[in-house]
């Protein structure tokens, strides 16, 4: 199925809270759709790895200009990389999930990956995944979603995946990162999360994967039939 072709643009775009789905429903849906997944968070936590082994702290934003310079950040294959280094498990560690929020708040990270992120979907047809896709990156794309959940929800989604990965860690304490994250998410100045105009919201608290997309694909569906 190749709904999304039909509207002149390459890119659909999925925003919305840590750990409401997203990157499931995203890759899911490219391979569905045949077309490429773009994992924004993946970008900001390979910068934040980047500057945090260099021991550039957030308020040094000039010297976090000078090195995003020399920094060179992609995604090939599912796989995250700086330079030619292989970051894939390493930007998942708890000190980049602790450290990755206020790095993206600064505009010397986000200017620096506003243009990898466009350079990376040009030409291509994309499934975005992020927090500002819709209403920032790609204010053009035909198709935009926000998915969101309670809280309670998606802390324990992603208390599963931290146990699975080997994390000793608590729900409560997962709660109290995450909560934290969206709050700086939320309420930064630059490009915070927030639902695009026009993008359908999709609450994913009581919902399967397989309901989740087939909800999208109806979108997109009844959209094409208009
Ligand atoms: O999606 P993920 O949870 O891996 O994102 C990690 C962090 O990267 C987010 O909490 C947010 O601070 C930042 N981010 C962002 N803009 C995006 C994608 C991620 O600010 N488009």
């Amino acid at each position: 199925m190749r709904i999304y072709c039909h509207y002149g643009s390459n890119v659909i775009t999925l925003d919305g809270p840590a750990g409401a789905g997203k990157s499931t429903i995203a890759r899911l849906l490219a391979d569905r759709l045949g077309c490429e997944y773009l994992d924004t968070g993946a970008l900001y936590r390979a910068v934040t790895l980047f500057l945090l082994t260099r021991s550039i702290g957030t308020t040094e934003e000039e010297k976090i200009s000078m090195a995003l310079k020399e920094c060179v950040v992609s995604l090939e294959g599912g796989k995250v990389f700086i330079d030619d280094r292989d970051v894939t498990q390493k930007i998942r560690s708890p000190e980049v999930d602790r450290a990755v929020s206020a790095y993206s708040a600064l505009s010397a990270v986000r200017d620096f990956l506003l243009e990898t992120q466009r350079r990376t979907a040009k030409g291509r047809k994309v499934v975005a995944e992020g927090r500002d896709m819709g209403s920032v990156v790609f204010p053009e794309a035909s198709f935009k979603f926000f998915l969101d959940a309670r809280v309670e929800v998606r802390a324990a989604r992603r208390w599963e995946e931290l146990k699975a990965r080997g994390e000793v860690i608590t729900f409560e304490e997962v709660k109290t990162q995450l909560s934290r994250r969206d709050e700086l998410d939320s309420g930064r100045e630059l490009s915070p999360l927030r639902v695009p105009e026009e993008a359908k919201v999709i609450d994913t608290s009581e919902k399967t994967v397989d309901e989740v997309i087939g909800e999208i694909l109806a979108v997109m569906a009844g959209r094409r039939s208009c």
